[in-house]
């Protein structure tokens, strides 16, 4: 009797159960939520769909524990087969027009990162966390291939791996000799594309390599995530390789997806308790609210005051603007820094790189192929090309910091225009078209090109960058490095404090206070320009395009865009201090920065 009960057990299927879920399961409002869900993929002619996994673990944890964890890839055709036998009872008139149906699954509530996936969560069904970096463009694969005996007889064989794989022994002659011909046209395929995912850069730890992860993607799954995209993969963890090719006993672990979510870009990463938002309210209250944001810039810098202004104000940004012909201007801010050696620059962008609620700290050579922008690549082993994103696209939503942006490569230097401006980056090449996102600030640094900034000569002469990419920046500071005892020593008594830890370096609000802060502004305040601020703004315009006018082969040619940088500078000015206007006062302090840029580049205004 006993092992007649474990018997039926083992046998059991789950079915009644996972059909009992689908037809009886009712949201808060008590609709059957399912039953609909059924209905409107007939409707619509799809033939996937949603399953929560909240909803099941609060309708029937066990199926979740027992069933649906442990065993996913018989999971998934359970589900399928009762959703057909849904539609068979209720709809049976659909039948025969939905070949298959695709159970995808979401809201699971373990979220794995990819450095911490381990072999024991293999066959498993596991939610993955992170950044597109890579996609190939959509292809069609094989899953079933057609052969041809040379008796004449036809089989179609499934593909499991990436390898087609003729039959052993012929089902009709019983032979296992004879050759055997794959008709193409005839196979069956289904839309297919592989992506690779990599940790989020600002979860990656210091100085770590960055972990990556690839992924099978399938059917309606294909193109919907795209370099730069922050995703959620959730899917099945498979092994491939093995092969004879390379050693067999060394697998790559993928996964094989079954959903992806693509998640909404921008600040929402930080939470903001109540009591966070209450304290932010209050220190915007403090009259000196904006010096205390500076003074806790990189505090471990001394002096430097109006090049950390400019970086709160890139780190609070603009407003972005979208006119009625739908032309977005940008409201994101971007500074360069060129300076001596031993000035402090890769101190400085090291530290908005952390800062930053998202950020990517690279060098103008970039960290990997795609470098600054992207770029399309061949992958070596397999032969086929992919596209892969750049700094700019995996900080899109945040900041790129750029050091030694002069050494850039030359292919980055032609989309960079593009990237900066318009905030996409466009591509075409070996068959792949694309356009990737890169709302992006850029904090750049650069050296001079003589190795010490010659006051005798013009930027564009002392860097190595063309003027159409300087005059891209809202701002650009010039930081030279003059012999001077007096500030010199008090620099040195500076650095000896950092040196010691002590609390001189202490900043006025705390790390974590700040990028709060931050994300707050950025998320909640949107300032409008009064007309005394803009009237003040326009003035200093007209007389800054007089001056340009009036100095022969000028550095910098003053156009529309300093107008755009004036107000996107007078706006973050504003949010620093959580206001809601755009007044007289910050007009003035936008105009002052711009004035003290064009006088270090030598523009007399
Ligand atoms: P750069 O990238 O401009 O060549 P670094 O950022 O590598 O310079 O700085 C060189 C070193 O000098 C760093 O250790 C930095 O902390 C120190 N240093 C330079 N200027 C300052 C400063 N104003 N305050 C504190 N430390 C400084
Ligand atoms: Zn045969
Ligand atoms: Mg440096």
């Amino acid at each position: 009797m006993a092992s007649n009960a474990t018997d039926t057990l083992l046998a059991h299927d789950y079915f009644a159960e996972i059909e009992d879920f689908l037809l009886n399961y009712r949201d808060e409002s008590g609709e059957h939520k399912y039953r609909e869900l059924i209905r409107r993929m007939i409707l619509e002619e799809r033939y996937d769909i949603e399953i929560s996994f909240m909803d099941i673990v609060n309708y029937n944890p066990k199926l979740v524990e027992e069933y649906i964890v442990k065993d996913p890839e018989s999971a998934i055709i359970k589900f399928a087969e009762a959703v057909k036998h849904i539609i068979e009872l209720y709809y049976p008139e659909y039948l025969d027009k939905i070949s298959r149906i695709i159970p995808r699954f979401k809201d699971i509530p373990l979220l794995y990162k990819i450095r911490d996936i381990r072999s024991i969560l293999i066959g498993k069904l596991v939610a993955v966390e992170g950044i597109v970096v890579r996609a190939t463009p959509p292809k069609q694969k094989m899953v079933e291939a057609l052969f041809i005996h040379e008796c004449g007889s036809e089989i179609y064989v499934p593909i499991t791996g990436d390898a087609i794989d003729k039959p052993m022994i012929c089902p009709m002659c019983q032979r296992s000799s004879g050759s055997w011909r794959l008709i193409e046209e005839r196979s069956r395929y289904r839309d297919f594309q592989r992506i690779v995912i990599q940790e989020k850069p600002e979860e990656m730890p210091a100085g770590r390599m960055p972990r990556s992860l690839e992924v099978d993607v399938y059917d309606i799954l294909v193109d919907i995530a795209r370099p730069g995209d922050r995703v959620i993969v959730i899917g099945i963890l498979k092994l491939r390789g093995g092969g004879a090719k390379r050693v067999k006993s060394l697998y790559d672990i993928f996964l094989e997806a079954n959903n992806i979510i693509v998640s909404q870009r921008m600040l929402e990463e930080i939470e903001i308790s109540k009591e966070d938002e209450e304290r932010i309210k209050e220190l915007a209250k403090d009259p000196l609210i904006r010096r205390k944001i500076i003074a806790s810039i990189a505090p471990a810098i001394h002096g430097l005051w109006d090049l950390k202004e400019a970086i709160a104000l890139l780190l609070f940004g603009g407003n972005q603007k979208i006119l009625p012909d739908s032309t977005r201007v940008r409201g994101d801010i971007h500074v360069l820094i060129i300076g001596d050696p031993g000035t402090a620059k890769s101190q400085l962008l090291q530290y908005v790189s952390r800062i930053a609620p998202r950020a990517v700290y690279t060098t103008g050579k970039g960290a990997t192929a795609a470098g600054l922008t992207a770029a399309v690549i061949r992958d070596k082993q397999s032969g086929e090309y992919y596209l892969e994103a750049g700094a700019l696209v995996l900080a899109d939503g945040g900041v790129a910091c750029i050091d030694e942006i002069d050494k850039m490569r030359e292919e980055d230097r032609v989309a960079i225009h593009e990237a900066m401006e318009q905030q996409t980056i466009s591509i075409a090449k070996a068959g792949i078209v694309a356009r990737l996102n890169a709302r992006t600030s850029v904090l750049a640094a650069g050296n001079p090109r003589y190795g010490r900034y010659l006051p005798s000569r013009s930027i564009t002469e002392n860097v190595n960058l063309p003027p159409t990419i300087l005059s891209r920046f809202d701002l650009i500071f010039v930081v030279k490095d003059i012999p001077n005892p007096e500030k010199d020593s008090r620099l040195a008594r500076h650095i000896s404090a950092v040196h010691s830890y002590s609390e001189v370096v202490k900043p006025f609000i705390d790390v974590d206070t700040l990028r709060k802060y931050i994300a707050y502004a950025r998320k909640y305040i949107k300032p409008v320009l009064t007309e005394e601020a803009r009237k003040m703004l326009e003035d200093f315009f007209i007389e800054m395009r007089k001056r340009s006018l009036e100095t022969p082969d000028s550095p910098i040619t003053i156009t529309a865009r300093q107008y755009e940088a004036l107000i996107r500078l007078a706006e973050a000015h504003s949010k620093m201090a959580l206001k809601n206007e755009v007044t007289e006062e910050d007009a003035a302090e936008a105009i002052r920065l711009m004035k003290s840029m064009l006088e270090s580049v030598g523009i007399d205004v």
